[in-house]
């Protein structure tokens, strides 16, 4: 009777805490926000004038640097752990643990969300990415794990070792040892129709992927969880063993729904449906497949959806020859895996079940150098006083070249861009002058070689 009484208050708990999350979603403005959460989303659309003055088109940004956790991944992270919690695959307060691969961002937008609703989080990441970014998943209580940048098609590529890291969790989560039941090697990885079908028998561990799971040794394990120190596990945990969630955002649709059910909203209310242009790269490409598909059916056909694509990435010569390559100046156009660029957090050399949705409404890409981004983001502190990241001046180098491809019938139009996050989070590279002169990345801030080129 007392395990009954305390499923039921439980389960309340849980429903609260959902309502509670899905309301903090809406509200902001001039009432009291409840937690950190509540911060998400709803970002401002900012006017960008020197770019807008120039050219007579008008180039605004989504300041999604605003975000609490600082970057447009705020609102994937969150969509990502409301949707396992809603199939019943993660609870907080139990010890689950949320695993993913990433360049920093998402990393960092998990590790946030996480401390705010009971989870741990373990996040792999290339030990090349800016330091900053790493002090701050730490100082978030995130278990951080550098590895070595390679081939995605590498099982120790960052992704496929989050993927094994949450197998193993799943493992040790010895959740048939604690309940008496007979252990087993064989983690319960769902699969996508397993998700869809729903919670009812929800896996212990999610895999959102298409890819199969890494095989894992077959020795089964006794090793019990280790005590919780840190506050996050144990206040549930009488019931609910910990869970491992892969969050996957390359693949989990989470991420392009986050998009067309939040970005892309916003943008519609907030141009009033007057939307010309919209320019996005592609990380994981759910910004662009979100948001690009809403766009493409709200104005029946007509905003241009346009890639911005940062040197090293492949994804420019899949729009405009429909063939995967990345061009680097020594080797010329080759398939390549791994994105060379002083960029952090966009370009892709394969195609994401996020990025398939977007790639039959792309209507054209424009590639950026990485010199072209620096001297762009140079020219928006100088001009403007915006201290952005790399991949939102790549952003705006591609929407300069957009605006001016339109030439005079452009005048008085619209392009909307995403100011992913700010420059604070890209210190140390993108912008040190000294890193780049290092990297032989020259150093402008003039952007006049984007009017001076032909269209
Ligand atoms: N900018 C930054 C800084 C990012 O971290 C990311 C995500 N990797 C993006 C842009 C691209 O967004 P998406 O993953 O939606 O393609």
């Amino acid at each position: 009777l007392t395990g009954l009484a305390l499923y039921a208050l439980d389960a309340w708990r849980r429903s609260l805490r959902k309502l509670a999350a899905k309301r903090t979603i809406e509200i902001r403005g001039d009432e009291v926000i409840d937690g950190v959460e509540g911060l998400i989303g709803n970002t401002p659309l900012i006017r960008i004038k020197s770019l807008s003055d120039a050219l007579g088109v008008e180039i605004l940004g989504k300041c999604e640097y605003m975000n609490p956790f600082g970057s447009v991944k705020d609102r994937v992270s969150l969509k990502i752990i409301q949707q396992a919690e809603e199939d019943g695959l993660i609870h907080p307060h139990t010890g689950s643990c949320i695993f993913e691969g990433t360049s920093g961002s998402t990393g960092i937008s998990i590790a946030g969300i996480a401390r705010a609703r009971g989870y741990k989080a373990h996040i792999v990441l290339p030990d090349d990415v800016a330091k900053e970014k790493v002090k701050m998943l730490q100082v978030l209580g995130a278990e951080v794990e550098p590895v070595r940048p390679v081939s995605i098609v590498d099982p120790s590529h960052y992704v496929n070792l989050a993927r094994r890291r949450a197998l193993e969790f799943g493992k040790r989560t010895v959740v048939s040892q604690r309940s008496g039941d007979t252990p087993t090697d064989t983690p319960r990885v769902s699969t996508p129709a397993m998700i869809a079908a729903g919670g009812k028998n929800a896996p212990d561990l999610l895999v959102t992927s298409n890819t199969p799971a890494p095989s894992r040794p077959a020795t089964p394990t006794t090793e019990k969880p280790p005590p919780d120190l840190d506050g996050v596990s144990g206040r549930l945990g009488y019931r609910d063993p910990p869970r491992g969630l892969f969050a996957d955002q390359f693949e989990n649709m989470s991420n392009l729904v986050a998009h067309q059910e939040g970005t892309a909203v916003e943008i519609w209310k907030q141009t009033a449906g007057r939307v010309d242009g919209f320019v996005s790269g592609a990380g994981t490409g759910g910004t662009i497949a979100g948001v690009g598909r809403y766009l493409k059916e709200k104005t029946a056909g007509r905003c241009d959806i346009v890639l911005s694509d940062p040197q090293g990435s492949g994804l420019y010569h899949k729009v405009h020859d429909g063939v995967m390559y990345a061009e680097t100046e020594a080797e010329g156009k080759r398939r390549r895996y791994q994105v060379d660029t002083i960029v952090e957090g966009i370009g892709l050399n394969r195609i994401t079940r996020n990025l398939s949705k977007a790639l039959p409404i792309i209507d054209n890409a424009f590639r950026v150098t990485d010199a072209e981004a620096v001297a762009m983001s140079r020219h928006l502190a100088v001009q403007d006083g915006l201290f952005l990241g790399s991949s939102s001046a790549v952003n705006l180098v591609a929407s300069v070249r957009l605006a001016r491809s339109w030439g005079r019938k452009g005048r008085g139009r619209r392009i909307v861009t995403i100011l992913c996050d700010s420059g604070a989070r890209h210190v140390s590279r993108f912008w040190n002058d000294e890193y780049l002169e290092k990297a032989g990345i020259p150093i402008s801030s003039s952007i006049n070689f984007l009017f001076e080129e032909a269209v």
